[in-house]
């Protein structure tokens, strides 16, 4: 997010350019009138490009802090470490591609995600599996 810093400093940048828009008119100059009129369109693009990229980077860092969380089963993520599992599951393909978490649904022997439809058939994987449960006040069971 664009911090009190740097929207004051933008304030005072369009103040400033709007003193010198009024400077110009007074000298009657209209070719300098001009050119700050035009100085004042290249730095709103300019703004807007820095909220565009102040916005990407939040969610880069908030991408980031929730791979930090992650944890791969060999099928699916977790939030959480084996044995303190937060929430879950979640469906690999959703996250790999578009940093979308998307949680999967119990579907015959395994998971499947309901936006990309991948299937994760666990059990298949590993005959002594058993498919955690997931108790919402007390987060999961092992
Ligand atoms: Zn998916």
């Amino acid at each position: 997010m664009i911090g009190p810093g740097e929207f004051a400093a933008a304030k005072g940048l369009l103040e400033l350019v709007g003193s010198a828009v009024d400077l110009a008119k007074k000298a009657g100059n209209k070719e300098l009138n001009e050119k700050i009129l035009e100085l004042h369109g290249e730095l709103l693009k300019l703004l807007q490009a820095n909220l565009t990229l102040t916005q990407r980077v939040a969610e880069l860092e908030a991408a980031q802090k929730t791979r930090e969380t992650l944890e791969f089963d060999g099928h699916v993520y977790w939030v959480g470490k084996r044995g303190d599992r937060k929430n879950g599951p979640y469906c690999t393909k959703c996250w790999d591609a578009d940093q979308k978490l998307l949680r999967v649904m119990e579907f015959n022997r395994g998971w499947r995600c309901p936006q990309c439809s991948t299937y994760f058939e666990t059990q298949k994987a590993n005959p002594n599996w058993e498919r955690p449960k997931y108790d919402p006040l007390g987060g999961l069971e092992s």
